[in-house]
């Protein structure tokens, strides 16, 4: 994607055209076990890293992700953006966790089964993570205004999950510190990796 500045406003013009997916790395990737780094430039390049953040989210089809953070795609940057059914896509610029609820807890389904957590830097692996329920987070939209919202339930379960990606941390980790249960997807069945 290229932009440029539009005339008087300072208002930025995109071209969608040149917007692209980009390449999202699997484990093992030292990238996704780095610490990120805060974002200090709200610029155009960063206007159009998100962008292509946000589309190659929404291009993950198989499986669907619902979440996608920088170093995902090889940038060790506070971002990550989030897209829910019936939500517009949404980028959180260096979040933070200001406020959580006392104890993390697994998620039930709709069908009160556990939830089971995916990563599409994981492929094919499940597993079911302790988060906390409610959380009050605050981020910097790509202009670098600040945000504040409560978040709850699978949209505060996806944020952590975005957010440990920041921290360096995957998901199977958490599995594992939690002793919990870890699956891997074969042929749409999910069979159990460990037994704890
Ligand atoms: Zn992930």
């Amino acid at each position: 994607m290229t932009g440029s500045r539009g005339n008087d406003k300072g208002k930025i013009i995109y071209d969608p055209v040149t917007i692209k997916n980009m390449k999202i790395i699997i484990i093992p990737n030292p990238i996704l076990t780095r610490k990120s780094k805060s974002i200090i430039n709200f610029n155009l390049k960063l206007s159009n890293f998100c962008q292509n953040l946000v589309k190659t989210l929404l291009n993950a089809k198989n499986p669907p992700g619902i979440g996608l953070a920088a170093p995902q795609v090889g940038k060790n940057w506070r971002i990550f953006a989030i897209t829910l059914p019936d939500e517009k896509p949404q980028i959180f610029i260096n979040p933070k966790i200001i406020y959580h609820s006392k104890e993390k807890k697994y998620f039930k389904t709709e069908n009160r089964q556990p939830f089971l957590e995916g990563c599409l830097s994981i492929p094919k692996i499940y597993g079911t993570v302790k988060r906390w329920p409610k959380i009050k987070v605050v981020w910097q939209n790509e202009k670098g205004e600040k945000q504040q919202a409560d978040f709850n339930n699978l949209k505060a379960i996806v944020f952590q999950h975005e957010y440990d990606h920041l921290e360096g941390i995957l998901f199977t980790q958490r599995v594992i510190e939690q002793k919990g249960q870890l699956y891997e997807e074969k042929n749409g069945i999910m069979e159990k990796l460990i037994e704890n």
